[in-house]
């Protein structure tokens, strides 16, 4: 069926005699093909955006749809893989088309032509229901891709095959009830702006555990839950992502650039490949997929590819795995929302965003979460959504921020003066906040007993009594204070320099298990109540203050990561011998 162009406008085009057409479908443009969606639909009229650049089409040139949304193909070879926005992949592009992508190249996502090893799990026989496994594929040495039967079907296996195949190679039939045959590849597709189905979402109650000690110990992020994280320029948010993606304990990261100068996604194509994922010394690109918009590429393409990366890490989360998903930065992806409304001539908002904005975002990270997969066989998994907003001048009281911290759970505030202070990583603990201490509560109780939470409340306190006390040196100056207001500063300035900050290029420090960051914390916090208990009993204050164990306890989060907990007990033994020391002394003036 095919319609012709009315109008065009950048990357928007209106297009005539297209009545049997649906909102969502895919069309292919002008001579050479382009790849665009209809946006909207008013009788035989549609709105189209056009994934690519569409200089040279005008008024009369062909529009032909495909009858399909805008989809995803799932299966081997994604991983590993680099795609743009709509999920064509970017390496194979290059090698096809030169530097720059020629319009209308039809790449497909997953390659034709390479075999991989299927091993046949499910036997013949068998009632099998979407989700059920079929078989599996060594993806990469890191990742066993789970072949499912895709959602919608069920039925008895009618035969199936291990060996090598294609992705479109068919390894099983499966006769549905009405006695029909379907042929099962092991591609699958999935139309991008609908979420995946799933069994049953439940409430997370994991911590996602990432080594980054202001993380899981003030404002931990839940297993499926949710986070954003703004980035002022050179506030060391690259480096807050490239941590996350190595160290958080799941099984795949999904990274979606949205980069609006054409070096910063050059960047991450260059970093992220470069990755070492120190569970193994292999590439962290093993178990990685990036969606990548380049500069190049226009505002449509960088609209879908969030659909594009939550699709396809919902289809692992359905194999029973754990992925985080960062998108860098949604504010890219809503300037590119706004310039599209702006062209449909909708009805601007606030600053020009669209009025469903907040619902768009809300539908996002509404596709995050802990879920029992489709299938019989129990498998549990969840997806964890971290976005980056970049908001012009820092200023997060701007429409985009403003809706993501209304939906997100967690906030990470990277701040640029702390960075400028080389405080990194560069999360203001006074203006961060993480929603899922309630629900994981009972995890950290279990595993490390009531203290760790208090320890957690407690260091907060003391920050924010810092920040107070601050305000009153500022006025007033630091002789006001009294004894215990100092050594309130000074433990608040213990649990920032020698707990907080963290070097992630330092092999001992880039990443602390819960468990050191339990013990390191609690020595800071003993510390405190050892000197108080001191003050009571007169001890001087200055000398408090300077016994030698300051020193070890300064360097103790550089200890050995296996191998602290003997390093740990010798400064608590040290520093009780030397507080008792000083009130000893103390006493005998
Ligand atoms: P941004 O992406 O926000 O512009 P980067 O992530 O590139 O900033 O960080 C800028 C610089 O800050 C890095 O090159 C590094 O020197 C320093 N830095 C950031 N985070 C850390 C960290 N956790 N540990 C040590 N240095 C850091």
């Amino acid at each position: 069926m095919s319609g012709t162009i009315t109008k065009v406008s950048g990357p928007l085009m209106v297009a005539e005699g297209l009545a049997d057409a649906n909102v969502s479908d895919v069309v292919r443009v002008g001579a050479s093909g382009l790849i665009g969606e209809i946006l909207n639909m008013t009788g035989d009229q549609a709105s189209i955006q056009v994934y690519e650049e569409t200089s040279g089409l005008g008024p009369g040139d062909k529009v032909i749809t495909t009858g399909l949304p805008l989809s995803v193909e799932l299966g081997p070879g994604m991983l590993d893989n680099i795609y743009d926005g709509i999920q064509r992949p970017l390496p194979e592009m290059r090698a096809l088309t030169g530097d720059s992508i020629t319009r209308g190249a039809n790449v497909p996502a997953l390659n034709r032509n390479k075999k991989w090893d299927f091993t046949a799990t499910a036997s013949v026989g068998a009632h099998l229901a979407a989700g059920d496994e079929l078989g599996t594929v060594q993806e990469t040495s890191a990742i066993l891709h789970r072949i499912m039967v895709p959602p919608g079907l069920s039925g008895t296996l009618k035969s199936i095959q291990s060996g090598s195949f294609t992705v479109t190679d068919t390894v099983a039939v499966l006769t549905d009830e009405k006695g029909v045959d379907h042929e099962l590849p092991m591609m699958q597709r999935w139309p991008v702006r609908i979420a995946r189905p799933y069994a049953k979402k439940y409430v997370p109650s994991r911590p996602m555990n990432s080594g980054q000690r202001i993380i899981d110990t003030l404002f931990p992020i839940a297993k499926g839950g949710t986070a954003a994280v703004p980035g002022p320029f050179g506030s060391g948010k690259t480096v807050v992502q490239h941590q996350l993606a190595k160290w958080s304990d799941v099984d795949i990261v999904i990274y979606i650039g949205c980069g609006e100068r054409g070096n910063e996604m050059t960047d991450v194509l260059m970093e992220f490949p470069e990755l070492k994922d120190p569970r193994n010394g292999e590439p962290l690109m093993k178990r990685t997929v990036l969606i990548a918009n380049t500069s190049d590429m226009p505002v449509a393409a960088r609209e879908a590819s969030i659909y594009t990366g939550i699709t396809i890490a919902e289809y692992f989360r359905d194999m029973g795995y754990d992925v985080a998903v960062l998108a860098d930065s949604t504010s890219r992806w809503a300037e590119a929302l706004r310039e599209i409304s702006g062209r449909l001539e909708e009805m601007p908002g606030e600053e020009g965003y669209p009025a469903y904005l907040a619902s768009r975002l809300a539908q996002y990270y509404e596709r995050a979460g802990v879920v029992k997969c489709l299938g019989s066989e129990d498998r549990e998994g969840s997806i964890t959504a971290i976005g980056a907003v970049s908001p012009p001048g820092g200023d997060i009281s701007e429409p985009v921020s403003q809706a993501t911290m209304r939906i997100v759970k967690v906030f990470w505030g990277l701040d640029s003066a702390l960075a400028y202070a080389r405080h990194f990583p560069a999360i203001n603990w006074l203006t961060s906040y993480s929603l899922y201490i309630d629900n994981l509560r009972a995890w950290y109780t279990e595993q490390f007993g009531e203290s760790y939470i208090k320890n957690r409340e407690k260091a907060l306190r003391i920050l924010q009594e810092e920040s107070e006390l601050q305000e009153i040196v500022r006025l007033v100056g630091q002789d006001a204070l009294s004894a215990d207001d100092r050594l309130t500063l000074e433990t608040a300035r213990m649990i920032r320099e020698d707990f907080l900050q963290q070097n992630a290029f330092v092999d001992e420090d880039a990443y602390s298990s819960y468990l050191k960051q339990y013990r390191l914390l609690s020595m800071v916090l003993e510390y405190d109540a050892l000197c108080r208990d001191a003050l009571l009993k007169n001890a001087d204050m200055n000398k408090l203050f300077g016994i030698p164990v300051r020193e070890r306890i300064g360097r103790a989060k550089m200890a050995d990561p296996n191998a602290f907990n003997e390093v740990y007990d010798d400064i608590e033994k040290q520093m009780k011998a030397e507080i008792n020391d000083v009130i000893a002394g103390g006493e005998e003036v």
